[in-house]
């Protein structure tokens, strides 16, 4: 079947290859000619919001998919209209692209979130620190992702420059929450409505970015997974949804709390590709073709190490035992992911231990 995946960074590298195991063609639509998903896909390269050579693209493919959420749900909608099978839902895209009505979803499931105002003015941001508390997270409704768009308020003083930063744009003030630490879900449904967990799995930010994943999740976090598991099944069994799907939580003295949806794969299961029975990457393919889906049954403990705005070099991290090395071929930037590093093995990683601290050492995290 023809494939047609909508972005080509390295998500959508990543399942053109998945799909090509599968004997798929797959195909992707990008603004930039160099994108990475270009080297195994074919590439029409058009604007997200070029109406006529999206509707051309969907028009020369069996099943649609995305894995760039920055585009406006309503002309995804618009060619989910064509006829073509186009998953995950746009309609849920709609609304994870949107930190307030991605948070009213949640509420109305009973999953658990950090409180939150809506904020349209410095007005409305001073009745949220009133009512929230002083310490508090505020970030722009829509198009924000690693970190941008986003602004810590510690005390009153702050919520004018911080106004003035973001304002003039919808934004929301979040309580800050007191997390143990981050983990997400990664899942997938397939068109049937079976549904598969990969373990859940422990993250690591800096600077608002991913330096780290850890699977599967150890005690007494892991204690958690039927939670998790159960929160993502509802949302997924909500929005009749189709493929993969991502639920970053914080982990508080209470719970869970669900930070973030990804109506996609999520950089926080690429270790699945070396690390699981079936790649996140393998499982969405297989639910858009209307397959069984596979196990996801962790070879072990993973550990999982971006590589942002530079590589390392390739012969130093190979040599670590369990190691592979993922190049996307993209040029380095600060705070740009150019690639990951993965290492399987018998006993979990610790971050101040060999291996998984040479492989620290090694990879580049350059955020700018
Ligand atoms: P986000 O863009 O929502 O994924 O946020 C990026 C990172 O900022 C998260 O992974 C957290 O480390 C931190 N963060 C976001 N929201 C909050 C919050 N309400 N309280 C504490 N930390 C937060």
């Amino acid at each position: 079947m023809r494939i047609g995946i909508i972005g080509g960074g390295q998500l959508g590298r990543m399942l053109a290859l998945a799909a090509h195991s599968l004997g798929h063609e797959p195909h992707a639509y990008d603004p930039n000619s160099e994108a990475s998903a270009g080297d195994v896909a074919r590439l029409t390269v058009g604007s997200f919001d070029d109406r006529d050579r999206l509707a051309a693209f969907a028009d020369r493919v069996d099943l649609l998919t995305y894995e760039f959420e920055n585009i406006d749900a309503a002309i995804l909608e618009d060619l989910a209209s064509r006829g073509v099978p186009f998953d995950p839902s746009p309609r849920f895209l709609a609304l994870s692209q949107d930190r307030l009505l991605e948070k009213r979803a949640l509420v109305d499931l009973g999953i658990p979130v950090a409180p939150h105002r809506a904020v349209d003015s410095l007005a409305d941001l001073e009745r949220a620190q009133a009512e929230l508390g002083a310490r508090l997270v505020v970030k722009t409704r829509r198009l924000g992702y690693d970190g941008r768009g986003q602004r810590r308020i510690h005390t009153p003083d702050e919520l004018r420059s911080v106004w003035e930063a973001l304002g003039g744009t919808p934004l929301i003030a979040e309580a800050f929450i007191p997390f143990l630490s981050e983990v997400s879900l990664v899942a997938t449904r397939g068109r049937d409505g079976s549904m598969v967990f990969y373990a859940l799995t422990e993250n690591l930010h800096e600077h608002g970015i991913l330096r780290l994943s850890r699977a599967p999740a150890r005690p007494p976090i892991d204690a958690l997974t039927a939670t998790a598991e159960d929160h993502v099944r509802r949302l997924a069994e909500r929005y009749s949804y189709v493929g993969t799907l991502t639920v970053e939580f914080f982990v508080t003295g209470l719970g869970l709390v669900a930070n973030e949806t990804a109506p996609r794969v999520h950089n926080s299961g690429h270790w699945t590709i070396d690390g699981a029975g079936t790649s996140q990457f393998a499982n969405h393919v297989r639910a858009l073709a209307g397959y069984p889906l596979g196990s996801t049954r962790p070879h072990g403990h993973v550990a999982m190490a971006n590589c942002v705005g530079g590589l390392p070099d390739p012969a130093t991290v190979l040599a670590i035992p369990g190691a592979q090395l993922h190049d996307y071929r993209k040029d380095a930037r600060p705070g740009r992911k150019v690639g990951h590093v993965t290492l399987v093995g018998t006993e979990p990683f610790e971050p101040d231990r060999a291996p998984l601290k040479t492989l620290l050492a090694e990879t580049p995290f350059l955020v700018g």
